[in-house]
């Protein structure tokens, strides 16, 4: 039955009840009150009517008005008979009443009127104690019945109150107490109701949403086991080591090769805080101590090997929820480039000799003492000591490149005079700015303090810059050096009016082979990688402000020393 079914039977059954109740309440009233009013309208008068004629008969001797209030009430009562005998009775009272009056002197008519109207007394008060009983029935009968209906009305409200709100409250806790299930994702939770009304079909459709919430769940868990297993064989199979945290660093996972790399398994550190492992793990230390990206030496699996170690923010919206470590296997490329720095290395030691004595024989050619030459003769030795000269610079980059990159720069690290470093790398251009007509101009605050530094090196970068700034500046122009003390430091800065860099190559200009494009196609690129490696190598730190169109200004800041 539904339940607004139910619900419309209750309030009518209640409704019911009250009609009941006040329908038989006005009924009986009603009843009781025409028994007495019939006990009152009838019996009662004639009573009046016979006193008034008992006290009327008295006077009647003596008073006229006496007569009047008799035949009056006399009347009266003979109009109000309800009681068999009465009329008769009431008949008898008239007759002797007429006959008193037609003879007042006889006597005897007196006792006659007295009886007659003694015998109506008598049949209406008895009527009274009948009818009397008859009311008195009417309210037992009808405090019988309201009791036996108030009775049964009671038990049936009674019933209906204890298990009414059981009818509502019973299924809506057992609704409830689903949702919270399937809120705390126990998708198995059922509802089973007996009723057909709309509970039911409530706790169908509940049951259904759960079946399909459980089927999605499945699926969806059977989808997430084998993406993960298919990840977990991919990063197995990675030759790059991978180690993967949480949003509190907790260790979630390590591949075969982390595992091999930290000397760990997976299983003994799974869940727990990095730092904690960090406390007995050499490598694990490291890699939570140093920077996002960073080359790595490590010895495992009885190797040395090289790691680049890069640092990934996993994310979820905006929020980070964890990291995973990357340690890519770089040994291959690193012995590679080892090759190729042993290679560029020797070729260029090599090199260096016969080039210099190719420089050495054009010079002496061009020597007048030698023999004389003709002009065509004397151009081709220029043109032979030109190339010859840009074969060593190119030797001396690639050899100083080769001691950078296997860490071999080897210092000599002494006081050094700022003034002696910049004549030296004057000196050593003072030819190529002649040619091109460019004044170098040298501005030195008064009592510099010495340097620490290294001379040869340090005049090395220094003539870089000077190479550079004479080579992009115009004809006749003036390159400046400037050197300054700032604080502890000394700052050696090269200013050209040349053509300037574009803002967006600055980022990149120390960087090893990097030549700005559409600039001179000589050089390799290498001579500012070169210059930064030397001056950090000195404790010191390299930097670059140009303009396009206005110039550029390469600096150098430098211990000072003691
Ligand atoms: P290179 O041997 O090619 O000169 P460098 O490392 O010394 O190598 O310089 C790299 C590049 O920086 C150059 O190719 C050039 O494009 C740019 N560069 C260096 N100095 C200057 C300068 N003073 N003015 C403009 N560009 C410059």
């Amino acid at each position: 039955m539904k339940l607004k079914t139910k619900l419309s039977l209750g309030l009518s059954f209640l409704f019911t009840v009250i009609l009941v109740f006040g329908v038989l309440g006005i009924f009986y009233i009603n009843l009781l009150s025409n028994d007495a009013a019939k006990v009152l309208k009838n019996n009662h008068e004639s009573l009046v009517y016979c006193n008034n004629m008992l006290k009327a008969l008295e006077n009647i001797a003596h008073y006229e008005t006496a007569k009047s209030d008799f035949n009056e009430n006399l009347k009266k009562q003979e109009a109000n008979i309800t009681e068999p005998g009465e009329l008769e009775a009431t008949k008898g009272v008239r007759q002797n009443y007429t006959e008193l009056l037609a003879a007042p002197d006889d006597s005897s008519n007196y006792p006659q009127i007295r009886m007659g109207l003694q015998i109506i007394n008598d049949l209406n008060q008895n009527a009274i104690l009948k009818k009397n009983n008859i009311v008195q029935k009417t309210a037992d009968d009808a405090k019988l019945w309201l009791t036996i209906i108030f009775t049964v009305l009671f038990l049936i409200t009674l019933t209906f109150i204890v298990n009414f709100p059981a009818i509502l409250s019973n299924p809506i806790t057992k609704l409830t107490e689903g949702i919270v299930e399937i809120a705390g994702k126990n998708y198995s939770k059922r509802i089973y109701l007996k009723q057909k009304d709309e509970f039911g079909e409530l706790a169908n459709a509940f049951n259904s949403m759960a079946e399909k919430l459980d089927q999605y769940e499945r699926s969806n868990l059977a989808q997430l086991r084998f993406e993960k297993s298919r990840i977990e064989t991919i990063i197995n199979q990675m030759n790059d080591g991978i180690i993967g945290f949480d949003a509190k660093k907790r260790i979630l996972f390590l591949n075969v090769v982390a595992e091999k790399l930290l000397g760990v398994k997976e299983a003994e550190v799974m869940g727990k805080y990095s730092a904690d492992v960090a406390v007995h793990n050499d490598l694990m230390r490291t890699l939570l101590q140093d920077g996002v990206k960073k080359e790595l030496k490590i010895y495992a699996d009885n190797k040395e090997s090289y790691f680049n170690k890069d640092v990934l923010n996993v994310m979820n919206s905006e929020e980070v929820i964890g990291q995973v470590i990357v340690l890519k296997n770089i040994t291959p490329f690193h012995e590679l480039n080892e090759a190729k720095t042993n290679f560029i290395a020797t070729v260029s030691h090599e090199l260096k000799t016969p080039i210099s004595s190719i420089k050495m024989s054009a010079q002496l050619l061009s020597d007048n003492r030698v023999g004389n030459l003709n002009e065509e003769q004397n151009e081709l030795i220029k043109s032979i000591t030109d190339d010859s000269e840009r074969l060593l610079k190119i030797t001396s980059e690639l050899l100083n490149m080769s001691q950078v990159e296997t860490g071999n720069i080897q210092l000599k690290l002494q006081p050094v005079a700022a003034s002696a470093i910049v004549q030296q790398a004057v000196e050593a251009v003072l030819f190529k700015a002649q040619q091109k007509q460019v004044t170098i101009k040298i501005n030195a605050d008064d009592n510099l303090p010495m340097v620490n530094a290294d001379q040869e090196k340090t005049a090395w970068v220094l003539i870089n810059f000077l190479t550079n700034a004479i080579k992009f500046s115009p004809e006749h122009a003036a390159v400046e050096i400037n050197t300054t003390r700032k604080n502890n430091l000394v700052e050696f800065t090269v200013r050209d009016t040349g053509k300037g860099i574009e803002e967006k190559y600055l980022p990149k200009i120390f960087d090893r082979y990097f030549k700005v494009p559409g600039s001179s196609k000589t050089g390799t690129g290498l001579g500012l990688a070169i210059s930064k490696e030397f001056i950090e190598a000195q404790g010191g730190s390299i930097r670059v402000q140009s303009e396009i169109g206005t110039g550029s200004s390469f600096s150098f800041l430098l211990n000072i020393a003691g």
